[in-house]
């Protein structure tokens, strides 16, 4: 195996990590970062941009600017550049192609194995989804992990003393929650909650609203309808969201942001922290349905709790620190540094899969409940919300009418009763099962998790022993065609990035010649 890097793929940002000399080191960009927006741009003249370039550029360039894609993981939402639709996953893939790439320079070797983290609550779908990601991306994802369970391994590595800890990971898109137990070397996911939906973006999004309304107010223009002003307004709203977790206010300055009646409007707001706490409370006490949720769950108070992480960037916002003390009567723990550690969490449980780490196993748990659809559209569950993770279950069922040979098995996702409100993960049909009056046939369907969290389904008649089995791929998911078309077009833009690359260098070699110069190490640094 090369050198296995842990990732973190990020909503906002993200992260890789390596194990080097026993300790697990952050891998710099290529600009010296330690960590990279997760972003991606087109140029007019066919460029791409990943990262800080994509990230810096997107005020000027919004509608061929991708940011927050893993939002849209597992979904069949596409976006078109130039007449070309690109999945979710395939834009995903050249941020873990950057990563990879990166990587590769910081390790001066080709770095071919990853793991990658994913939020607690994703579904099968958003998983499977992000493994496709990696194999776009030429990487052999070697295990997907909870991002929580990461951040506990980047944490608990050292810890002697029994103890359960509550994981709170609120970044730029999505929001986890964590109840774990660490017990010397073991960490035991007890219960997971969150809400997908839910992170940075939308606080910079309540500030956003309120200077859009002021805008209006005093300006009489509807910002809304401009997507140049909204991007610069996004891009301010978030600075001074950032500012706001040290200082008591901050000034949004956007000289000529846009035009009114009277001329250009030269747009000027100070910001208290008390109005962004009051524009973005609700948003911070949604965050403790979940965490309420987590403990119910995990069958704890949180007195019983003896540390909590804070988890991503969005955890530094002082009023969520303050909600959580108060809702959990300590001190949130912010030892750890929030950004990097579910990267270095990813690359310690790489180096136990490649042997460089002993002494600590990692159990994780199904964020959802499984089961199939039975009649009338009832869900009837096989596997409960957070049972540990690798599982196999299960369960025996029965024909609805007479004479019926074939049943259809459509896999659910959800905790909800019926299955019309959770989610469809695929579905088949068993053939061939030997006709007889209705309750007489016992299929026995079964239901198998890996440790990746993904799903795989049989179904038998016990009577014939037909089997029928499935490796979901939920409709939203790439099949193999494509994501081997997918693979293809990567490594063609992996060529294409090389030989850029390589005339950059080869142009930067004939300056060099041509100066015969002496800033050799200098320039050589910054090729890289
Ligand atoms: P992550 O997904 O963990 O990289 O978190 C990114 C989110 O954290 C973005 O919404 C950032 O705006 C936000 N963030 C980063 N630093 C801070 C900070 N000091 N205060 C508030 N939010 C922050």
């Amino acid at each position: 195996m090369s050198k296995l890097i842990g990732i973190d793929l990020g909503t906002t940002n993200s992260c890789a990590a390596v194990m080097e000399g026993g300790e697990s080191v952050i891998i710099p960009n290529e600009s010296g970062g330690r960590t990279t927006p997760s972003v991606v741009a087109f140029t007019k003249n066919g460029d791409r941009l990943i990262g800080q370039a994509a990230k810096r550029q997107a005020v000027v360039n919004p509608d061929r600017t991708i940011s927050s894609i893993k939002r849209k993981m597992g979904s069949d939402y596409r976006v078109t550049i130039d007449g070309k639709a690109y999945t979710p996953q395939e834009i995903s893939a050249m941020i873990l192609q950057k990563l990879k790439s990166d990587a590769s320079d910081y390790l001066g070797e080709e770095v071919t194995d990853a793991v990658i983290t994913v939020p607690a609550y994703f579904t099968d779908a958003q998983r499977q989804a992000t493994k496709d990601a990696g194999t776009i991306a030429g990487l052999n994802v070697q295990r997907i992990i909870n991002e929580p369970t990461a951040a506990a391994l980047a944490y608990g590595i050292n810890k002697e003393e029994p103890q359960k800890i509550m994981v709170y990971d609120l970044g730029g898109g999505t929001f986890d929650v964590s109840v774990l137990d660490i017990n010397s070397g073991i960490i035991e996911v007890l219960a997971t909650a969150g809400n997908n939906r839910l992170g940075g973006d939308d606080f910079d999004d309540a500030l956003v609203e309120y200077i859009i309304d002021d805008l209006k107010r005093q300006y009489k223009i509807n910002a809304r309808k401009d997507i140049s002003v909204l991007s610069r307004l996004k891009e301010a709203a978030e600075n001074a969201k950032i500012e706001l977790s040290s200082l008591t206010a901050a000034t949004i300055n956007l000289p000529f942001l846009a035009q009114s009646k009277d001329g250009p409007i030269n747009y000027e707001i100070t910001i208290t922290r008390a109005k962004f706490e009051e524009l973005t409370s609700h948003l911070v006490r949604q965050t403790m349905d979940p965490v309420r949720q987590a403990l119910s769950d995990a069958g704890l108070s949180p007195a019983s709790i003896s540390k909590v992480l804070m988890v991503g960037g969005s955890s530094r916002i002082p009023a969520v620190q303050e909600a959580v003390r108060n809702f959990m009567g300590k001190e949130p723990f912010k030892g750890i540094n929030p950004d990097e550690c579910v990267a270095m969490g990813a690359s310690l449980q790489g180096g136990v899969l490649s042997g460089q780490v002993t002494g600590l196993l990692l159990l994780d748990v199904t964020p959802l409940s499984l089961g199939i659809e039975t009649v009338g559209g009832v869900f009837s569950k096989i596997i409960n919300r957070n049972t540990t993770l690798p599982v196999k279950k299960s369960e025996i069922y029965t024909t609805a009418t007479s004479f019926q040979t074939t049943v259809d098995v459509k896999v659910f996702q959800g905790e909800r009763q019926m299955t019309r409100d959770n989610r469809l993960l695929g579905e088949f049909h068993l053939k061939g099962i030997r006709r007889a009056m209705r309750g007489v046939p016992q299929i026995e369907v079964t239901f198998e998790i890996d440790t990746n969290g993904i799903v795989h389904v049989t179904a038998q008649d016990l009577g014939t022993g037909k089997s029928q089995d499935i490796t979901i791929t939920a409709s939203s998911n790439l099949s193999q065609s494509e994501i081997d078309r997918a693979v293809y077009e990567a490594r063609m833009y992996e060529e294409q990035d090389k030989k850029r690359r390589e005339e950059a260098q080869s142009k930067e070699r004939r300056r060099k010649e041509k100066n015969q110069n002496h800033d050799d190490d200098f320039v050589d640094g910054d090729l890289h």
